[in-house]
């Protein structure tokens, strides 16, 4: 299966069931392995290629890979991203009831 396993081709494929995955698999094998060359030359990490490297992906979001480590680093972004907004919102509050606390000296 030139290193990709029949999980990414079904998920890349939308096939609901494993099933039909194996059933075309086992169909139309040229057909089927020129659908996994070409996967398996897309299913390299988006974000490695970007920085000039290359890594096999494990992660798919539509048609684009991204390695184990590059998928790490993005939920770890987003954790930050949440964590300074929550942050960014709490010093709002803070500022609201300093400002709210003026007032009420006013
Ligand atoms: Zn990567």
């Amino acid at each position: 299966m030139a290193g990709v396993d029949l999980r990414s081709v079904q998920e890349l494929c939308g096939h609901r069931s494993i099933v039909t995955t194996q059933r075309y698999a086992h169909l139309s094998p040229d057909h089927q392995k020129a659908n996994v060359e070409k996967l398996a030359r897309e299913l390299k990490c988006i974000a490695c290629a970007k920085r000039g490297h290359e890594r096999r992906a494990m992660h798919i979001s539509g048609n684009a890979g991204l390695c184990g480590e590059c998928f790490a680093e993005m939920v770890r972004s987003i954790d930050t991203f949440e964590d300074t907004l929550a942050e960014g919102k709490k010093t709002l509050i803070r500022q609201d009831s300093r400002q709210l606390t003026g007032m009420k000296a006013v």
